[in-house]
């Protein structure tokens, strides 16, 4: 293999730059030639690549977001839409491509192999959503983002006598709140994967604040609802005063943690070396600290899980 190229796609992630600057320099390390694509499978389609020289990804390790961009392109999911991206590969004279993104890419990714043209998946999502890797690259920085903000509440929350809701992302994965329940000692986290009882959460609630607590903080991750309609419900059964701190797009953003940078070069890189050794199809991802590789079908059909053992130690020690 002489040419690959490599874009970002879905939402972006920190961490995604030292990835693709892992990728390029990585090829050219090899004396491979390598193309970024803009815009995602969008930028694929339109031909929107330009060739990547070691200078390209100079000074962008510690940048947020991706120097490629990222888009969702509807088009893609079609069978038109996927010939005219090999048109675009077949134009630039492109043989293999790395995607760095979440699921949804993925199946992008499969259906260029599928037809012909190697791709491997690189795991970049803040959710840490994705089966078959312990850490998606985002992950830590969105991570560390949340502990910031919620420091930051906790101040409020204690000069005050409050109860602070904190709706986090995570889409269907409640991996970001339970680590930051865990990292930042919240009173309760609430998440998709375990069920909770407004009930248990009140009556912790009313525990704390009989022994004197100034403040709560309680967890929402985004895939159990609202903030806003829990804090009511909180409201209506604890008669405490609760404010709702919804943090959104925030979280991912901003210069990404140097474990996001260390992880985002280790994948890129394995990526590289998969497409230089014959592998196609396969996703990177790092387990107990090996960077490891999957089929990315296998990958699709697993469903992601939490540490169950981490959920029960964040409510032994909130009790
Ligand atoms: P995130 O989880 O961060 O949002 P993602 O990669 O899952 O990232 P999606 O919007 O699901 O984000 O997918 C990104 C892009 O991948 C889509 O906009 C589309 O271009 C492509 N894609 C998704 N599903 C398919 C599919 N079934 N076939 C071909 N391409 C697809």
């Amino acid at each position: 293999m002489k040419r690959i190229g490599v874009l970002t796609s879905g939402g972006d992630a920190p961490g995604m730059n030292a990835a693709i600057r892992a990728v390029v320099r990585k090829a050219i390390f090899h004396d491979m030639e390598v193309y970024g694509v803009n815009y995602g499978f969008q930028g694929l389609i339109n031909g929107d690549i330009k060739k990547m020289e070691l200078g390209s990804v100079g000074d962008i390790i510690q940048r947020g977001g991706t120097m490629l961009y990222s888009a969702r392109c509807e088009e893609f999911k079609t069978e038109e839409g996927q010939q005219k991206g090999i048109e675009s590969l077949k134009k630039f004279g492109i043989e293999g491509l790395v995607v760095i993104g979440g699921d949804g890419s993925f199946m992008g990714a499969k259906k260029l192999t599928e037809k012909g043209y190697p791709c491997i998946g690189v795991p970049g999502t803040i959710d840490n959503d994705i089966p078959g890797t312990d850490f998606t690259i985002g992950f830590d920085t969105a991570l560390n983002t949340i502990s910031e903000a919620i420091d930051k509440i906790r101040d409020t929350a204690t000069s005050h006598e409050r109860t602070y809701i904190i709706e986090v992302m995570g889409r269907d994965a409640g991996d970001l709140a339970l680590w930051a329940g865990l990292a930042d000692g919240a009173e309760s986290v609430l998440i998709p994967e375990a069920e909770d009882t407004i009930e248990d959460v009140v009556d912790r609630l009313r525990r704390g604040h009989e022994r004197g607590k100034r403040h709560s903080i309680i967890i929402v991750a985004e895939g159990v609802g609202s903030g806003v309609d829990f804090a009511r419900e909180v409201e209506k059964r604890a008669d405490l005063e609760t404010r709702v701190t919804v943090l959104g797009h925030t979280q991912r953003g901003g210069s990404p943690s140097a474990s996001d940078r260390v992880l985002g070069s280790r994948l890129g890189a394995s990526a590289v070396d998969l497409l230089l050794s014959g592998s196609a199809g396969r996703m990177v991802g790092i387990e107990k600290n090996e960077i490891v590789n999957h089929d990315i079908l296998e990958v699709l059909e697993q469903k992601h899980t939490i540490d169950l053992d981490m959920y029960r130690l964040s409510k032994e020690l909130s009790i």
